[in-house]
């Protein structure tokens, strides 16, 4: 606990980072070519996590990064700071498993320090245990990651028995009021029947459900033919409800999903389609990676090193404002279905488990 003491004194050292006065002064460095602010900040804290889902860590796992490689959670605080600075007024925390790091709770306490609307996504296998440090640092939003409400298939698809803490832990985060988002990652002929028992599950529990388009990256072996499409999800949703129940709800701005809900039910569901309906004109979102790379999309085959930069004593800002202004409108340039499906182009991104998502 002392050392945690010692870590939480560490004061912000202006001079580790230079501000170079004339890039914030005139130029928005989070606005892109294409009109698009970015105000939302994704930040992978570990590419470690405690599950193995197939679709996210490859077979043979992923070549981790050294340690020295690593944003240290001083490093982590000087990124976020920066962007915030810049106008970044929400922060999600996620990995791998993000929970897994070590100095988690000295994390928190940092970026709690920041004007931001923080939160984070979990498998929450081990989340009950930071309840009291999600709370005293404001995080009121929590996304889970669960793609079958059956144990048999959690275990097929994890390669881990967590299933039944994962669940009870879902309960655990409604009970102690946090907003819960639960994601599921959709696969044709493996979870795809369980969509109305998802719905059902939001009766009684005032949680969203959000069905993600399965999506390529390296090494999740993904094919078009894989995917369970928004068409596919309302085509279940319209044979299992009358049409007079589902309700369709407003969707917030910048929002990747499109919101239902049963008429009714306390919960919702939603539908994230980045394959067949992308989202991306109103996208606001970047992603920091755990070794301090900057990725202006998540389907971006280019990162932008930030980190050396940062231990160089040198500013980051005009990195991150050529990061912004090279993004491409949509999906890192395969804004066609036909351009997803080539592996020569998704191929050459990472794997889900170091993006975080
Ligand atoms: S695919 Fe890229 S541009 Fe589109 S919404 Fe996602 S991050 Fe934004």
């Amino acid at each position: 606990m002392e050392s945690l003491n010692r870590l939480v004194d560490y004061k912000f050292n202006s001079s580790t980072i230079k501000q170079s006065e004339d890039m914030s002064e005139n130029k928005n460095i989070l606005k892109d070519t294409h009109g698009r602010d970015h105000a939302y900040l994704r930040i992978s804290l570990t590419e470690r996590c405690n599950l193995r889902c197939t679709y996210c860590m490859p077979a043979d796992g992923v070549q981790l990064s050294p340690k020295s490689h690593l944003m240290t959670y001083e490093e982590i605080y000087d990124i976020a700071k920066t962007f915030v600075d810049h106008g970044v007024t929400k922060i999600r925390l996620t990995g791998g498993e993000p929970l897994v790091r070590k100095d988690i709770p000295v994390i928190l306490e940092k970026l709690a320090t920041l004007p931001v609307e923080l939160s984070i996504t979990s498998n929450a296998v081990i989340i009950d245990r930071f309840i009291d440090d999600l709370k005293r640092n404001g995080i009121k939003k929590v996304n889970v990651s669960l793609d079958s409400l059956d144990e048999g298939k959690f275990k097929h698809i994890t390669r881990r028995h967590e299933f039944k803490r994962v669940y009870n832990n879902i309960l655990l985060l409604v009970k102690e009021g946090f907003t819960v988002k639960v994601n599921a990652v959709l696969m044709k002929g493996f979870n795809d029947d369980e969509i109305i028992d998802f719905i059902n599950f939001t009766k009684n529990l005032p949680v969203s459900i959000r069905f993600i388009e399965f999506m390529p990256f390296d090494g999740n072996k993904w094919d078009i033919s894989k995917m369970v499409s928004y068409a596919k999800v309302m085509e279940y949703v319209n044979e299992a409800y009358h049409k007079d129940d589902i309700l369709r709800l407003k969707d917030a701005p910048n929002d990747t999903s499109k919101n239902y809900k049963i008429k009714g039910y306390q919960g919702s569901f939603a539908i994230i389609s980045s394959v067949t309906n992308p989202f991306c004109d109103s996208c606001n979102r970047l992603r920091l990676t755990a070794n301090g790379q900057l990725k202006n999309c998540l389907f971006s085959a280019t990162e932008s090193d930030l980190l050396t930069t940062l231990r160089a004593g040198k500013s980051i800002e005009p990195i991150i404002q050529k990061a912004v202004r090279a993004k491409f409108k949509a999906r890192g340039g395969m804004d066609t279905l036909e351009k997803l499906q080539k592996p020569q182009l998704h191929g050459k991104n990472r794997s889900m488990i170091t993006i975080g998502g």
